[in-house]
């Protein structure tokens, strides 16, 4: 980990500095290098289809009320996020537990979002634009 001097990660490297490391680095140095790049890349990929989630779930919370054509969107788009926070029976606005319900309709609203009762009743997200 500390046996390079700087500690530059390789997919920081600009493609000369790629090209010197690969010409002084030996076969399992370069296996390690590769390993080292596909990881990092694949952490980027995997950070920005989060940001892209969480800004489709922010604008998507600023419509409000959801039309029929919306929700088929959402079950499509966030599937498996949802399903997740369904069976841990959390929030998937605000990620807290959501254990509590004011009656039958918001308890049947969270089998379908999942919100809980607080993110139903005013969503933090719809309350940063309001359109109308
Ligand atoms: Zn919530």
């Amino acid at each position: 980990m500390a046996d390079e001097v700087g500690a530059k990660r390789p997919i920081d490297m600009t493609k000369e500095e790629l090209f010197a490391l690969g010409r002084t680095s030996t076969g399992p140095q370069i296996a390690r290098i590769y390993k080292e790049i596909r990881e990092d890349v694949e952490a980027k990929l995997a950070a920005s289809a989060d940001k892209i989630r969480e800004n489709l779930t922010h604008k998507i919370g600023k419509v409000g009320k959801k039309t029929p054509a919306m929700e088929v969107f959402l079950q499509g788009a966030f599937g498996r996020n949802r399903e997740h926070h369904k069976k841990a029976g959390t929030c998937v606005g605000c990620l807290q537990s959501a254990s509590e319900f004011e009656d039958e309709m918001s308890e049947r609203e969270y089998k379908i979002t999942p919100l809980c009762q607080k993110c139903q009743d005013s969503p933090d997200w719809a309350t940063e634009a309001p359109n109308d």
